[in-house]
């Protein structure tokens, strides 16, 4: 039997607790907890009439409380009010509020909560058994509880609205910060470009990509693979756990088949980025931490050429809104650097290895042409210099000679009677004799500006520049006698003429003179080898003017 005195007790600890109690949440629990406590209430219901229709604001089921604000509207299946309040709060007496329910194991008080008349909820209690108290004593509770909810709703609602102005502040403010960030993210993005474009080297440009991005583009590991061929892939910079950026050219593996591998090479998708959120984060192939990755492929054209690999393991920084965005035009920007430094390297070995060859060509080229050109100065026949090669020095000499005023000397060497050589001994052996005269007669003068050469068949010429009769005789004599010295036999001769091949020689001696020319001094000596033809040959006959 309930009494006056717990029913005193009941409104007094409410009263007590609601006043130590700030808001109506905790008012409506400490309301609902009493219910169960003093009248063994097991499911309590305070609904609110909204213009959308009722709304539940809080709900106890055995003891367990669910509030919720704002209000949630009622869902279909639940039960509802009714849109008539089920008792009129004047009445003084009427019909039990309290009513069984259609099976008899609980009963049931629906309590409409009034303001100024109006309606503006319900509380519903459902109690194991009828409560031993008059229906009536819960219309006061029910009064308070419609002011308190009256006025807590209304407070409520300002603070929600205060909270939400509070939150929406707080999201300009974080979206103000973004866009700022973004800004400074886009200017960083075109510092690393320009700094790509000054790569030195596809090496240094890789470099630079890896270690740029995560100074600035609020990255902590990251790590560039090219694709290599046959399905292969190859590390080039990347980071160590320190944040470190190394080189990791060293790691090469087939492509693997990961969700991104397919996601970022498919080419019909031509997909740039991959970013997936807590997920396992791996260096050297095991798993290191958690965070965020991210896989943005590289693209020639339609090609993918390879990826960059990035995630926060190092700061754990978490993955904002223009990391996406920002990390594909940097995705972009190295493929194309990339792409175009490839090229040029490329262009470059081409233009080097074209320049070694060109320059191959030019060295074997200059190679023929000095054996040619040796050879256009040279006598096939005896390897002495050949009449070219003395007309050329003679002039020379001459002019340094008049120049000078210094003596010039000529001799010219013919081999004796050698047209009968040939006839008796044959052209062959003739070719031969003339080879070994040559080969004699060019190592006997041995001083500077001496030049002797073939003159043409069986003749040949000993120019000496700077030397007097003297000396020309001197050569002469000596090159006669180095002639007989050979003993080249022939038996063909008379034998008075000696048996051997021997050689006549006429010299003749200039300083060269207005009215002289090397024609003259040619003449001369031709005039002299014919005295010493004359005179019985094999020796020698210097030009005497008369
Ligand atoms: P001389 O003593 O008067 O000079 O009489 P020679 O027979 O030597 O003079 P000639 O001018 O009548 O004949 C020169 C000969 O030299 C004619 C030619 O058969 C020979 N001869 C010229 N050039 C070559 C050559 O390259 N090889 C050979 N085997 N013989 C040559
Ligand atoms: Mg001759
Ligand atoms: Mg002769």
């Amino acid at each position: 039997m309930t009494t006056r005195t717990q029913l005193d007790s009941f409104y007094q600890r409410i009263l007590i607790q609601w006043g130590k109690a700030h808001g109506l949440r905790p008012r409506c629990e400490l309301t609902c907890r009493n219910l169960h406590d003093s009248f063994g209430a097991i499911r309590v219901r305070l609904m609110i009439w909204a213009p959308s229709g009722w709304q539940l604001l809080l709900e106890m089921i055995e003891g367990d409380i669910q509030y919720h604000f704002p209000p949630i509207p009622l869902s279909d299946d639940q039960p509802k009010p009714g849109g008539q309040p089920l008792y009129h709060a004047h009445g003084t007496s009427g019909p039990s509020l309290i009513t069984p329910d259609e099976h008899g194991q609980s009963f049931h008080l629906t309590i409409p909560l009034e303001r100024q008349g109006r309606q503006i909820g319900t509380l519903t209690i459902d109690f194991p058994e009828r409560p031993q108290t008059e229906d009536q004593v819960f219309l006061g509770l029910a009064t308070l509880l419609a002011a308190e909810v009256d006025s807590g709703l209304l407070s409520e609602d300002v603070q929600h609205e205060h909270d939400s102005r509070k939150t929406a502040e707080k999201e300009l403010e974080i979206s103000q910060q973004e866009t700022l960030q973004l800004q400074a993210q886009l200017q960083a993005l075109h510092d690393i470009s320009f700094k790509l474009w000054r790569a030195t080297s596809s090496d240094d440009l890789l470099f630079t990509a890896v270690d740029e991005a995560k100074k600035h583009l609020h990255v902590d590991r990251m790590a560039i693979f090219l694709f290599r061929e046959h399905n292969r892939m190859q590390g080039t910079y990347g980071t160590d756990l320190h944040g470190r950026t190394v080189n990791e050219s060293y790691f090469e593996c087939e492509i693997p088949d990961l969700w991104f591998t397919n996601m970022t090479q498919d080419r019909t998708k031509s997909e740039y980025l991959a970013f997936e959120n807590n997920t396992p984060l791996y260096h050297d192939l095991k798993q290191v931490g958690y965070g965020w990755s991210g896989f943005i492929s590289l693209w020639d054209g339609d090609t993918p050429i390879g990826w960059i690999a990035c995630d926060n393991l190092l700061t754990g920084m978490p993955l904002r809104s223009y990391h996406q965005q920002i990390l594909k035009q940097f995705g972009f920007i190295v493929s194309q650097h990339l792409v175009r430094r490839q090229a040029e390297e490329k262009l470059t070995l081409l233009n080097k290895e074209l320049e070694r060859r060109v320059s191959e060509r030019t060295a074997e080229l200059e190679r023929v042409n000095r054996k040619l050109k040796t050879m256009s100065r040279l006598d096939p026949l005896t390897s002495v210099y050949n009449r070219r090669v003395f007309d050329e020095r003679f002039h020379e000499e001459w002019r340094r000679a008049e120049r000078h005023q210094l003596p010039l000397s000529l001799l010219i060497v013919d081999v004796d009677h050698f047209k009968a050589y040939n006839d008796s001994y044959g052209h062959a052996a003739g070719d031969q004799c003339l080879k070994m005269i040559a080969n004699t007669l060019a190592g006997l003068e041995k001083r500077a500006g001496a030049l002797f050469a073939r003159y043409g068949g069986e003749e040949f010429v000993l120019l000496l520049p700077g030397q007097d009769c003297a000396a020309a005789r001197f050569a002469a004599k000596r090159a006669i006698k180095a002639i007989q010295k050979l003993q080249l036999p022939r038996t063909d001769l008379n034998p008075e003429q000696f048996g051997i091949v021997t050689v006549s020689i006429g010299g003749s001696t200039l300083v060269p003179t207005l009215d002289s020319s090397p024609e003259t001094l040619f003449k001369q000596a031709d005039v002299a080898l014919y005295e010493a033809k004359s005179c019985g040959r094999n020796q020698y006959m210097a030009y005497a003017s008369s």
